[in-house]
């Protein structure tokens, strides 16, 4: 633990140094304020630092899910596969922090515990885990949807002999599972990317399974120039096309309906999506995710893809996801997951027929059996998308965060939350996020937070908050938007029925990135429309 730094004050503090942190800091130093970013670990990456699982890669490729920022940054960096494996993300995020020389502004190994607004001066009061006090005019959550493990709270976690490890708190030295009995359990987008090299390190792998979902195979390789220059050769228009996309991807949307076309073209253009990978598969048509009947039949051609592939029928249809409309759970991404139950060491267990019970000292028990094992990997998940946000203390004019988002976080626009003056949170909940290509939303995030302590400055101003009607109706907005979906109808993270007793509303804003970054710009254009601006002079006055 580092020695707590004296007291201080600064313009802005800003919580974690994952892309959102480290663009934010840049951004905020061009615009010559002075701000101390936290971080719990040990290094920038946030992520990328954190989720070392064997297989770890990202599913947007390369040439997208990176800065756009810098002309310089975006025109020397060269990823060697299509998509990027976490190694080589966190190359690039230390790369990055080099170049703009981040890291003396960065304070690692401390983590945010407790962020006051405190009236009187319009300042948030900061304190960490290490003693650091920090007075800051504005506070920058910038914590990440994805960042707060969960694991399952089975008898006996404890009493396990062996190793347990959790996908997103890899250990940064690695795992060699060679000889070993070990089991996965859960089946999400980590799992479906580390059973497959985990199946080919291990003696004997078993999967505990409670819901199959939908992969899609990345079809990955190696980067070539070619590919690489005709990005490069024209980013500055591409980019600006993706960020107007509804996921913040170019993906080559299909703007026809599934239904309008005949069973063979639908057939091809699955089988198109299918050969190429990627979550792109899911663009094919344009109401996939709005119509039920659309969404039967690329689901049932994944099905038969997956009955395709694993030899073993009685396998296959356990793999095979019947319970939720494809997409509506996060789509996979994969390289050779279902082909992998073909292994002669690889075994599924269907918890839902057969339930875990405990963890015992020798493995795992789910039914009558017990399942013996050198190592244990918890593929459970995340507290998604509030998770981060309430660990921390968060507090202002007596009213906890926790309190506030009781029934489901409230935003305006996943910026700010009524009632909390100052505090800007990026990708929050209420905003695309963890629906799109997260490198183009932390962007757009950043700026409009950057222009907006600009436009504060530069009017005198120094507070803003989002206004309780801006809220509601936002809130509201985002709630019809949703249930004109597909996605309620599934028990996912997005709806935060992963965590016990969390309250099951659809957080993220599922409007599409390119109009939502039109609402935000039209928004900040017309005076920051339901935001309330003053200065602390005038406010402290009219108390
Ligand atoms: P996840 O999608 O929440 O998956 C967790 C898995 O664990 C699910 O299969 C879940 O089953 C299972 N599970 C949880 N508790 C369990 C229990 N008590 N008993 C048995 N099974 C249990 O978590 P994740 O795989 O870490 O992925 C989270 C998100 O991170 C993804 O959706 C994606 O957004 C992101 N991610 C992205 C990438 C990428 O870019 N390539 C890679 C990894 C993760 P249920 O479904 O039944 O709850």
């Amino acid at each position: 633990m580092p020695a707590a730094r004296s007291s201080n004050s600064v313009d802005v503090v800003i919580v974690g140094a994952g892309f959102a942190g480290m663009y934010m800091l840049h951004r905020l130093r061009g615009l010559g304020m002075s701000a101390r970013v936290f971080e719990a670990g040990s290094g920038v990456g946030g992520t990328w630092y954190w989720n070392r699982y064997p297989g770890a890669r990202c599913d947007v490729e390369s040439m997208q899910y990176s800065y756009s920022f810098s002309p310089e940054l975006q025109q020397e960096w060269r990823w060697s596969e299509l998509f990027a494996s976490q190694p080589e993300i966190l190359r690039y995020a230390n790369h990055v922090a080099d170049r703009l020389d981040l890291r003396r502004d960065i304070q690692f190994d401390t983590r945010v515990t407790e962020a006051r607004f405190d009236r009187a001066t319009y300042r948030w009061d900061i304190r960490t885990d290490c003693g650091d006090r920090v007075s800051a005019r504005y506070c920058v959550m910038a914590t990440g949807c994805l960042s707060t493990a969960r694991l399952p709270d089975y008898p006996g976690m404890d009493r396990f002999g062996g190793k347990t490890y959790h996908t997103g708190h890899w250990p940064h030295e690695g795992v060699d599972f060679t000889g070993q009995r070990v089991g996965v359990i859960g089946t999400g987008s980590s799992a479906i990317q580390a059973i497959p090299v985990i199946a080919q390190q291990a003696a004997q792998l078993t999967v505990f399974q409670r819901t199959p979902n939908f992969s899609i195979p990345s079809r990955n390789g190696p980067m070539t120039e070619a590919y690489a220059d005709g990005w490069k050769s024209d980013y500055t228009a591409l980019r600006e096309k993706a960020r107007h996309m509804r996921t913040g991807i170019l993906n080559n949307p299909n703007d026809v309906s599934a239904l309008e076309v005949t069973d063979k073209e639908r057939q091809r253009i699955f089988e198109e999506r299918w050969a190429a990978g990627g979550t792109n598969f899911m663009a094919a048509f344009n109401d996939l995710i709005l119509d039920r009947r659309a969404n039967d039949s690329a689901a049932e051609f994944v099905r038969d893809r997956i009955r395709e592939t694993v030899r073993n029928q009685a396998v296959a249809e356990l793999l095979a996801p019947k319970n939720h409309p494809i997409g509506t759970k996060r789509i996979c991404v994969d390289t050779d997951y279902y082909g992998t139950y073909n292994r002669e060491n690889v075994t599924l267990v269907d918890v839902r027929t057969t339930p875990i019970t405990e963890i015992t000292p020798n493995g795992v028990r789910a039914g009558d059996v017990e399942y013996r094992f050198d190592a244990i990997v918890f593929a459970t998940g995340f507290d998604a998308m509030t998770g981060a946000l309430l660990k921390i203390d968060i507090e202002a004019d007596g009213q906890s965060l926790r309190d506030k988002w009781e029934a489901g976080p409230r935003t305006y626009l996943g910026l700010m939350t009524a009632g909390f003056p100052n505090m800007f949170m990026i990708t929050g909940p209420g905003s695309p996020s963890v629906l799109s290509n997260m490198m183009v939303s932390i962007e757009q995030h950043v700026d409009w937070i950057a222009d907006c302590v600009a436009y504060l400055r530069s009017h005198g101003l120094d507070c803003i908050e989002a206004t309780q009607s801006a809220e509601d109706a936002w809130v509201e907005h985002g709630n019809e938007v949703a249930n004109r979906t597909l996605y309620p109808l599934a028990n996912s993270w997005y709806m935060g029925v992963n965590i016990p007793g969390k309250p099951q509303v659809f957080m993220p804003y599922i409007g599409g990135v390119g109009a939502y970054r039109d609402t935000c710009d039209d928004i900040a254009a017309d005076g920051y429309r339901g935001f309330a601006l003053t200065a602390q002079a005038a406010a402290l006055a009219a108390e």
